[in-house]
């Protein structure tokens, strides 16, 4: 049977325990062991596919379909386990799961209150399918305190008992932060964080506590005391340089022994974490750098892009380069040839977007990347504008548009009214609900003879994730193409267009997928890898 580790953070937030969470799951994976992490989000939308990307950053899209949390992304990156729609699950589903249960009579003659009914339907989310798995990582979202978090905080205090010491372990992640004027280390925030947890039934095993500077020995000592937790279970996580240190920090500090020491299971044989201190060698000395440019319009929240920022990450430690982002926001960006905004830049990416706000700014960027032979890589909703600056400028349709925008003579971009997917044939209209509905998850796509992206690739079928509603239409591919715009990779039927590329462009490629959720630190995408590629060869010739 599984083991199960429930992280949960105090203080504030952003202390990064999705990080914290993959990096333990890598080091348990380090000691030979199979690892699932899960994310509990407390929050009542359902999933965050309807959420602003500049509230909550970008949605994780997982091969089965699922829109998922950030978090999630972090974790295939950091163990290349594969998410799953079952790895992700917020109130809103709960409740909307609960609600549907009692419409149908399920608890006829019952009560339906938050213990047992909500309880129970988190505890059987986080049991479920968990059999073939030595560790379960369950990662609570927001910071012991919140109203909304409690009834999952409550789940697992149940788990607790019902699992018992030796298949579970609570972790918590606290800060300690240091005090310039009075120039100090204060554990007083996690006195009271672990306080907090205490008021409702949960008593930590372990603390991971996040810090500026060392924590003394006398302070790690204080904080066990005052937090009932045995002084080597009070694990230092100082800030670092880069985040591919984390799993060897947290290993020097002790992490894994303590979990392991926990569940009685052995400990003496050092785990080989070699693979990390090699990507982190090679980001902290690089050969050099090179400037990319992201046109985008949720540049005011980088965690938006945060996928595409790691690929281009892993894609610069394979190219032994660092990778500089330029952030242009889609809205501010007009077209000039002399744009100061892409002076020093060598390559140009626009990721994915929605609705009309900041198009024209893409459609610029990709003009402006065409006519002067900088590496351009669009991805979604840059690859349709990819398209559309085409369709405009050079076959000569100047009312080019996409039906996400208003209805047009020339739909280049409609919305896809009927696909194939594995749960049969899925159908939209513009009536449509917005959640949920998208073409979404992985679907194969045949790549073209003698194409770039085959060469790329070396393969000539693929399967990327998906996300979007609308898609380039088929009709206009003769147009495009004698544009010099070639239908490179299609879907197996023939009918969507799911990438273009130039031929007579130095590096071109529009994809509608989303490359950037397969990209891996040890395993880069070999779309971004030959990009950066492509734009260390602008800059250095
Ligand atoms: N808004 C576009 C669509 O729905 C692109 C989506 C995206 O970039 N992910 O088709």
């Amino acid at each position: 049977m599984a083991r199960f580790i429930f992280i949960t953070g105090g203080v504030v937030s952003s202390l990064g325990k999705g990080l914290a969470s993959a990096s333990l799951g890598a080091l348990l994976q380090s000691r030979g062991y199979s690892v699932r992490l899960r994310k509990l989000d407390p929050y009542l939308n359902v999933d965050p596919g309807t959420m602003s990307p500049i509230q909550h950053g970008e949605v994780f899209v997982t091969n089965d379909g699922a829109e998922t949390d950030l978090d999630l992304g972090h974790y295939e990156r950091f163990t290349s386990v594969d998410s799953r729609r079952g790895d992700n699950v917020t109130s809103g589903r709960i409740y909307s799961d609960l609600i549907a249960k009692e419409r149908r009579g399920d608890y006829l003659g019952g009560t339906v209150q938050v213990i047992p009914h909500v309880t129970d339907l988190i505890k059987a989310f986080i049991l479920n399918d968990t059999q073939d798995t030595d560790f379960i990582l369950c990662e609570i979202g927001g910071t012991v305190g919140d109203i909304e978090a409690l009834p999952f905080f409550e789940a697992i205090r149940q788990l607790g008992n019902d699992l018992g010491r030796d298949k579970s372990i609570f972790v918590h992640l606290t800060l300690v932060p240091y005090l310039n004027a009075a120039k100090e280390l204060k554990t007083k925030p996690t006195q009271h964080s672990v306080k907090e947890l205490r008021s409702i039934g949960i008593q930590p095993n372990v603390l991971l506590c996040r810090c500026e500077y060392e924590i003394p020995i006398s302070e790690r000592r204080k904080i066990g005391l005052f937090c009932n937790i045995p002084e080597n279970n009070v694990i230092q996580a100082l800030d670092t340089d880069t985040i591919y240190r984390v799993p060897v920090n947290y290993h020097r500090e002790g992490l894994d022994n303590a979990i392991l020491r926990h569940f009685n299971l052995p400990n003496e044989e050092e785990p080989d974490l070699s693979k990390w201190d090699e990507i982190t060698d090679i980001v902290t000395n690089p050969k050099g750098e090179v400037n990319i440019a992201i046109v985008g319009k949720y540049t005011s929240l980088t965690d938006a892009y945060k996928s595409i920022i790691e690929a281009l990450d892993h894609a610069g430690i394979a190219n032994n380069r660092k990778v500089n982002l330029q952030w242009v926001n889609s809205r501010q960006f007009v077209s000039d040839e002399k744009s100061d905004e892409l002076k020093d830049i060598h390559a140009i990416l626009v990721p994915g977007g929605f609705g009309e706000g900041g198009a024209e700014g893409k459609i610029a960027a990709v003009e402006y990347a065409r006519k002067n032979n900088i590496p351009y890589f669009g991805i979604c909703f840059g690859m349709q504008m990819a398209v559309l600056e085409t369709a405009r400028n050079i076959a000569g349709i100047k009312d080019a548009s996409s039906s996400e925008f208003r209805p047009s003579e020339n739909p280049v971009i409609g919305l896809m009214k009927e696909w194939q997917s594995d749960d049969g044939v899925q159908t939209r209209d513009t009536n449509s609900d917005l959640g949920g509905t998208m073409r979404l998850g992985a679907y194969p796509c045949e790549l073209k003879k003698g194409s770039m992206v085959r060469k790329i690739y070396a393969q000539d079928n693929i399967s990327e994730r998906h996300r979007h509603r609308y898609e380039v239409n088929i009709n206009y591919k003769n147009k495009l193409e004698k544009a010099g715009l070639k239908f490179s990779g299609l879907s197996p039927d023939g009918l969507l267009p799911e990438i273009v590329e130039r031929p007579n462009h130095p590096w071109f490629i529009g994809v509608q997928f989303h490359p950037e959720f397969q990209s891996r630190p040890f395993a880069p995408h070999p779309l971004f890898k030959s990009f950066v590629a492509a734009a260390i060869k602008h800059k250095e010739g």
